[in-house]
């Protein structure tokens, strides 16, 4: 989706902007394992049109000597994520060196820049904000925190400017995979090692989101598409080290993507980040291999593995039919293992059961364990489908559907996986009256 980055310096007012926009919606993302708790990005809309803003200031540290650093950040964040950026000055303290730097910057950018003068509440403040015409803007906005006019006449030019072209998947049809992970545990590593052990690429696509770069691959009888957040393989250094920065690109190419493989570091175990990816994935319906880098480095005694194994799955809550394996993407153990679970996953989440081998499986199985009855009524389960959905998704009919309680739903869902094989597939079951 697109993506509107404020920027200005320190107090200029850009959090007042972004709290206004986001009003209008609930907070942030979801609440899906503290993907939310960053409050500097969300989602809104105007005029039937969504975007998601981030508040680049969020990460202002106030004091003045990182001050140049951080805003550089800054500038370098919208540049590189955003779609339009908006650039906020104050007419309190009107056109300042920095303004004038940053300025610049942005505008090497050559995306939709729009320069907003906050704080003009009066006729009075009109005058002095025509200074800002030395930036040598054709226009400028005006904005007042009091009364929170000229918010509408800015949207209106933000939407309307968006990229209207569809955008066309080459790759379409294509298994894709995308490697997410929090910084430094060893995506880009992984990814240059199958680069290198891949002779068969055909082609490098860049496009799709912003900047993200698709390789296809052909190996090991695949075809399969792998999806590389920009900066994976030419990283930008500046801003790896923002959490909000590897999130937004792990949100975006997880949606992307039909599996993701779940890169966590041996040496630091399963982390609150972590979690939030695999609950990202799991809330988009994708697919996931969980893959324990920097194995090499891990003293191994006889039960590491299962021990570490059984960790993740003691935190990761309910979904645990899931493959975990263990690589090292520097000495190249077991990568190619990793794509290969990612492909079954794939072929998994894409498998269709016939209706009719499916009711010759579960109706028995309900049949032997039905639902505990309630109030001396039983609940009886007539027939079930498949629904033709990306991901697996099954709809039992019944007479009683409001009887079926969660710990049913779960034990419907694991005779699916137990008959059937789902490994590494989040599966959806609900049932309905007939
Ligand atoms: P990214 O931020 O997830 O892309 O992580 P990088 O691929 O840049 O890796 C971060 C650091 O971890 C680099 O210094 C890598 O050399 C190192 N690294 C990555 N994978 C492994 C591994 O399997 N074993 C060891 N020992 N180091 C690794």
């Amino acid at each position: 989706s697109n993506i509107v980055a404020i920027v200005g310096r320190p107090n200029v007012g850009k959090s007042t902007l972004f709290n206004r926009l986001l009003e209008r919606r609930e907070a942030i993302v979801d609440s899906t394992a503290g993907v939310t708790r960053d409050r500097h990005y969300g989602k809104s809309d105007w005029a039937g049109v969504d975007f998601t803003v981030i508040d680049t200031g969020g990460y202002d540290v106030g004091t003045e000597d990182v001050f140049e650093q951080e805003i550089r950040k800054q500038v370098q964040l919208a540049v590189d994520e955003a779609t339009s950026i908006i650039f906020m000055v104050n007419v309190e303290e009107g056109l300042t060196d920095t303004d004038q730097e940053i300025y610049e910057l942005l505008r090497k950018a050559n995306k939709p820049l729009y320069l907003v003068v906050n704080k003009v509440d009066s006729s009075k403040e009109e005058l002095p904000a025509t200074e800002f015409y030395q930036l040598g803007v054709e226009k400028y906005y005006t904005l007042s925190s009091a009364t929170g006019s000229g918010t509408g006449e800015l949207l209106d030019d933000v939407v309307n400017d968006f990229p209207t072209t569809e955008y066309k998947d080459p790759f379409e049809g294509l298994p894709k995979i995308t490697i997410a992970g929090r910084p430094n545990v060893g995506k880009s590593t992984m990814t240059n090692a199958l680069l290198d052990v891949e002779r068969n690429i055909v082609t490098d696509i860049a496009g799709t989101t912003r900047d993200s770069i698709q390789t296809l691959y052909n190996k090991f009888g695949h075809e399969f598409v792998l999806v590389d957040t920009a900066g994976m393989r030419r990283k930008s250094k500046v801003n790896e080290d923002l959490e909000f920065y590897s999130v937004m690109r792990s949100i975006r190419s997880i949606e992307y993507s039909d599996v993701v493989i779940l890169m966590v570091d041996a040496t630091l175990g399963w982390e609150s980040q972590d979690m939030n990816i695999f609950g990202l994935a799991q809330k988009n319906r994708k697919g996931i291999v969980i893959v324990v880098n920097k194995w090499d480095l891990v003293e191994k005694e006889t039960n590491t593995m299962r021990d570490f194994e059984a960790a993740i799955k003691h935190k990761i809550g309910q979904f645990t039919d899931i493959p975990i394996l263990f690589v090292s993407a520097l000495t190249k153990q077991r990568i190619l293992k990793a794509v290969e679970m990612a492909m079954e996953v794939y072929e998994a989440r894409s498998k269709k059961i016939k209706t009719s081998k499916l009711n010759e499986v579960m109706l028995p199985v309900f049949e032997a364990l039905p639902p505990p009855a309630i109030k001396g009524k039983f609940v009886k389960i007539k027939y079930c489908v498949q629904l033709p959905t990306p991901s697996p998704q099954f709809v039992f009919f019944c007479n009683l559907p409001q009887y079926v309680k969660e710990p049913y739903k779960r034990f419907a869902e694991n005779q699916l996986r137990k008959h059937f094989g789902f490994t590494g597939v989040p599966i959806e079951v609900y049932f309905r009256q007939k």
